[in-house]
């Protein structure tokens, strides 16, 4: 069974870190754009493009986020598999994602 070495598995905690961050943002983000948006819908007639537009660019970093992550044994990307946290195991090469030592 191949293990990550201590700088790869880093690699990925840090990745995971700032994926939960950021998805944590954006869930905040997504509230703010859906209260303010309805909040102006119903004051006036401001159309939805604006807050629609923010919403999109929020989930689209959401998406990129997740594609960024490779796998640090053989390079290829981890991608949808990944949700919030790395997998235990990359999906190509079957290296476990952390060092021997956890
Ligand atoms: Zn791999």
């Amino acid at each position: 069974m191949n293990y990550l070495t201590p700088e790869q598995d880093h690699k990925i905690r840090r990745w995971e870190r700032w994926n939960r961050n950021y998805f944590m943002f954006a869930f905040v983000a997504l509230v703010v754009i859906l209260v303010f948006g309805s909040q102006l819908g119903l004051s006036s007639d401001v159309s939805w493009d604006i807050p629609g537009i923010l919403a999109v660019l929020v989930i689209v970093l959401i998406v990129l986020f997740q594609l960024k992550l490779t796998c640090p044994a053989c390079d290829r990307k981890i991608g949808w598999h990944a949700k919030l946290m790395a997998p235990d195991q990359c999906p190509h090469c079957h290296t476990f994602l952390r060092s021997k030592e956890h």
